[in-house]
């Protein structure tokens, strides 16, 4: 979840005893952690791939292999995806808990991030959907940057996770959260910046397009409902968010559900909801930059 000014939002993530939605941490290229895949090793690979180039599209060389261009329709694109808090943070509440200025305000470096009721960590599930969306977007062609390289340290700042996208000059970044909202509430939004007289001005078109993009692929592709608490069709743009206001490139978040919700949790903690979220997330992303 994203810490928002909301009491009910404070009061979803209070359970935890630290507060919901932040990181801390350093910039790394996890390729070497996770591992290349190779264009055949994910399940729902094919099928995201597939879906991507769209059907009669695929270009044979003499050999009858795909030629590597049409198989890689993100060669040349570079995307950062940001999974959300680290489960180290709540460890090390004096380094996550340090102020750091987004521009609008001052806010923690990181948070602990929210869990289900029954403690499946939210920075266990954007750890999990992040690193197989990596695979498939890798698999696409795509140079595929993580904020962080596990899911046992702490970190990086909310700073530190706009900067890399900003460093990597990316196509497309992607923040991946669940939320902590009131158990009533279900569904999943985007979150996208607004204009704050800073670096993130000139990427707010672009990025209400990427958040379409994702919205309308993360939408047909998983079934999951547009949030029934928050945003209009999905869709919320704020100003308060560090990965956002600090980053030059286009950015959304998305928070797939509410932990706190009993049906969300449910799918959340499921492998095969979180590879079909993967997928989901990665033809939106390709048909964003592609
Ligand atoms: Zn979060």
């Amino acid at each position: 979840m994203i810490r928002r000014p909301l009491i009910a939002t404070i009061l979803a993530c209070s359970g935890l005893g630290v507060a919901a939605c932040g990181g801390a941490g350093q910039a790394t290229d996890v390729r070497a952690a996770t591992g290349r895949v190779a264009a055949d090793a994910a399940p729902g690979e094919g099928q995201s791939r597939t879906a991507a180039i769209g059907a009669g599209k695929v270009s044979e060389r003499a050999d009858g292999a795909p030629s590597s261009h049409a198989d890689k329709p993100l060669a040349g694109k570079v995307i950062v995806i940001d999974p959300g808090h680290n489960g180290g943070n709540y460890k090390h509440p004096e380094i996550i808990n340090k102020p750091v200025n987004v521009l609008t305000k001052r806010k923690p470096c990181d948070t602990t991030g929210t869990a289900t009721n029954d403690g499946y960590s939210e920075a266990a599930f954007t750890w999990d959907v992040s690193t197989r969306l990596a695979k498939l977007l890798r698999a696409e062609g795509a140079t595929v940057k993580l904020t962080r390289k596990n899911n046992t340290s702490v970190g990086p700042c909310i700073t530190q996770r706009a900067a890399i996208g900003n460093n990597a000059e990316a196509d497309a970044a992607i923040s991946i959260h669940g939320d902590g909202a009131p158990a009533s509430g279900h569904g999943f939004h985007i979150i996208m910046p607004k204009k704050i007289n800073g670096p993130v001005d000139p990427v707010v078109n672009d990025s209400r397009k990427l958040g379409i993009a994702v919205r309308n692929a993360f939408h047909s592709g998983t079934g999951q409902p547009y949030s029934t608490y928050i945003g209009k069709n999905a869709l919320d743009f704020r100003s308060d968010l560090g990965g956002l206001n600090l980053s030059s490139v286009p950015k959304v978040f998305i928070e797939v559900g509410n932990m706190r919700n009993s049906g969300d949790a449910a799918k959340m903690k499921s492998p095969q909801f979180r590879q079909k979220a993967a997928a989901a997330l990665a033809k939106g992303i390709t048909n964003y930059v592609s």
